[in-house]
């Protein structure tokens, strides 16, 4: 007898285990509603910020704030909360937005009446109109007159706040055609824009100028201007040191080999495909399969 309602009570009791965490689980979901960052602590005044879209940077000071991308508008509530405890809007002094797209500068809309917006040239150009990445059919509408960067460069640009050296460069024809890598010179710190996607294939726009070649040149560049210690903030992807950033040229440069020699040999994008890259890379499709990484790859050759 005991044995039977033992029988009959385990599954019931995992049963009802399982109903609680379905239940716990939807509560949660249920409370999940308000979106808020993760922070991680670069260096003492420097905070990396992970939201909705893409990674931002956060520098503290006497002098002020200064915040490098500022993720979608559906997260302009949560980054106020962040700024309103690092001493409040008013301490805003300046917002970076490393290229135009929406998930690194829609927070503009919301911010952008409390600082000065700095960006490349091409970034203040793209936002005056609407923009479109096919790949995703994300739309963009010209930004309001306050969104919109009042300071914009061609080729560099120094910030100089809070005894840091905040260094602008622009790598043309790269993530987009108006990107920016922002290197904390005193903290040895780099925010790399989109350049750098962490640990995965990256998106690269083709239909606002960027190029996965030229880009992989432009890593390039970048590795030889930091060193063992340096610390990058990633467009996407968790926080990283020189050797990732070498991982990420080294996939770089063996992919988009691999396409241009069978697109050379007469292959079509398909049949590149179905080829596909070889089994080393498959742990780099995270965020973007191997087909679309491709077609990627294909369509800035
Ligand atoms: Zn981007």
């Amino acid at each position: 007898m005991y044995i039977i309602i033992d029988r009959l009570v385990k599954p019931l009791l995992f049963l009802a285990a399982l109903l609680m965490l379905t239940i716990s689980a939807s509560f949660a979901d249920h409370h999940q509603t308000s979106p808020s960052f993760a922070e991680v602590q670069v260096t003492s005044n420097i905070l990396m910020l992970q939201g909705k879209g893409g990674n931002l940077a956060l520098l503290s000071g006497d002098q002020g704030l200064v915040l490098v991308d500022d993720d979608y508008q559906e997260m302009s509530a949560a980054l106020t909360d962040v700024i309103v405890g690092k001493g409040g809007l008013d301490k805003l002094t300046y917002i970076i937005n490393t290229h135009w797209h929406g998930d690194h500068t829609q927070g503009n809309l919301a911010l952008g009446d409390h600082a000065t917006i700095v960006a490349h040239d091409n970034v203040r150009t793209r936002l005056l109109s609407a923009q479109e990445v096919k790949l995703f059919n994300m739309k963009s509408e010209p930004y309001p007159e306050q969104a919109l960067p009042s300071v914009t460069y061609k080729k560099s640009l120094s910030l100089h706040i809070n005894d840091e050296h905040v260094e602008l460069i622009h790598l043309a024809n790269g993530h987009t055609d108006g990107d920016s890598v922002v290197f904390f010179r005193k903290a040895n710190v780099v925010h790399m824009g989109d350049h750098f996607f962490n640990g995965t294939f990256p998106f690269v726009d083709v239909g606002t100028g960027g190029n996965v070649f030229t880009l992989t040149d432009n890593i390039a560049k970048v590795l030889g201007l930091i060193d063992e210690k340096t610390k990058l903030i990633p467009g996407h992807g968790p926080l990283a040191d020189k050797q990732d950033l070498q991982d990420f040229h080294t996939m770089l440069v063996a992919t988009s080999s691999t396409v241009k020699i069978m697109a050379e040999k007469g292959k079509s994008l398909e049949q590149i495909q179905a080829a596909g890259l070889g089994a080393q890379w498959n742990s780099w499709a995270k965020f973007f399969s191997e087909e679309v990484w491709i077609s990627i790859i294909h369509s800035s050759l």
